[in-house]
């Protein structure tokens, strides 16, 4: 089966444009990548993939950024910002606690828009110019939104975002307006936005931006070729694990098939695929439910909640994607509370690394696998985290240090320091 880590290649189809062309991951159906606005197979409804007749080698890629990675994406250039080659820092103190051999923290909140989203959309965007759209649209949990409104404004489109009223922080509501984004606040939570988002781009309304869209997803697996290249370069190996937070699991389907194009193309070995493994919150784990018990399909959890409201999602659209990719990899999923959450972000934060709370599920996840023995302590790791500390004013208050009050006088102040 083609979501097998070691598929062939395929031969492109005659629907094929220039050696790319689009796939129902369920029926296998090929469709055209351009030649009509789609979003799901137009037999079965199934998910569709990008596919390409020559996937890419590490000797392919040049330049910086997202766009170094041309050579596994549908065009040489995009709607950029620049976007991607975010950090890759290293945690001594942290890595340390958790008491693995290496971990490293791959920081997408370093983006143009201060989220990992930036990757998905400078190819989004890309694919909306080309099927000649100009009105775009995203349900979203905040930051898909915020990426949304600066890349279409940037190409000069007109964007509609859709967001669960009262559930978004304040940072990324504050970018989509100013981006000029038009923001319909829904009295429900993300995933009935992501169904009217739906509905409206079924009927022709808008073009649908989600990690539905396949296109979408093919920016945002150039983390996985960041991580690889910079791991390599600096430890001439690949890391063992990649640990990542999951609301839609669009990363984690995109990380998935980063790995298998590389392994298609013979630039990596199946064994030296890194193990996904997905964090989700206590009151929003449809994911992991799914991966401890087995199922081969996610039940929607209509009622979530947490501090995270990034990963506060009920029904991840890509779930079909990416539990295989989960599972393929050896990888696992892991639930974590909110308090664990607040308390890797104030970790992370400590060593300089500001995170938003959906991003500090990643370390905290880790952090349980390594307690339950799940990940070993000669594992290199990577975390992911996908969003920049200012999206969440209000958690970073309620979880940092509280400002004190003092006299406007320096001798005051030094007595003040002095009793307290
Ligand atoms: C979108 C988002 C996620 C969830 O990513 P998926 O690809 O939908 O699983 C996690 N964290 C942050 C900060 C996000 O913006
Ligand atoms: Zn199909």
């Amino acid at each position: 089966m083609s979501f097998d880590l070691t598929a062939a290649t395929p031969a492109a189809p005659a629907v094929a444009d220039d050696g790319v062309w689009l796939a129902c991951i369920e029926c296998g159906e090929q469709f055209a990548p351009f030649s009509a606005i789609r979003y799901t197979c137009d037999h079965c409804d199934g998910l569709l993939e990008v596919r390409y007749a020559d996937p890419p080698t590490f000797d392919d890629f040049e330049g910086r950024g997202v766009w170094r990675y041309a050579a596994g994406l549908p065009f040489a250039e995009g709607v950029t910002l620049p976007e991607g080659d975010t950090p890759l820092h290293r945690v001594p103190r942290l890595e340390e606690s958790v008491g693995v051999d290496t971990l490293r923290i791959k920081h997408e909140g370093m983006n143009p828009t201060g989220s990992f989203k930036d990757r998905g959309m400078t190819v989004g965007v890309r694919v909306a110019r080309e099927l000649g759209v100009d009105r775009l649209a995203c349900a979203s949990t905040g930051n898909t939104s915020a990426a949304l409104a600066a890349y279409g404004g940037r190409a000069g489109m007109a964007t509609l975002v859709l967001l669960p009223a009262g559930k978004v922080a304040a940072g990324k509501i504050a970018q989509a307006a100013l981006h000029d984004a038009r923001i319909l606040e829904v009295d429900g939570n993300f995933d009935d936005c992501l169904d009217i988002v739906q509905n409206l781009a079924a009927r022709g309304e808008v073009y649908l931006l989600n990690s539905l869209n396949p296109f979408r997803l093919e920016g945002q697996k150039t983390i996985g070729f960041e991580i690889l290249e910079a791991f390599r370069d600096d430890y001439g190996r690949f890391p063992d694990r990649i640990v990542l937070p999951v609301g839609n699991a669009g990363n984690t389907a995109a990380l998935y098939k980063c790995f298998r194009e590389l392994v298609q193309s013979g630039a990596l070995d199946p064994e030296q695929v890194p193990k996904l493994t997905g964090v989700q919150a206590e009151g929003a784990a449809p994911m992991v439910e799914a991966v401890q018990e087995g199922n081969d399909t996610v039940r929607r959890w209509d009622d979530v909640e947490t501090i995270a409201t990034a990963i506060r999602i009920g029904n991840p659209v890509n779930a079909p994607k990416a539990l295989p990719g989960i599972r393929n990899t050896g990888g696992t999923a892991v639930a974590v509370s909110d308090e664990e959450i607040t308390d890797a972000q104030r970790t992370l934060a400590r060593e300089g690394v500001g995170v938003e709370p959906a991003s500090a599920a990643s370390v905290a996840g880790l952090r349980k696998l390594r307690d339950s023995g799940v990940v070993d302590a000669d594992e290199d790791v990577v975390c992911l985290t996908t969003g920049h500390l200012l999206k969440d004013p209000d958690a970073a208050f309620a979880a940092g240090n509280k400002p004190e009050s003092v006299p406007n006088d320096t001798d005051e102040i030094l007595t003040y320091l002095a009793e307290n």
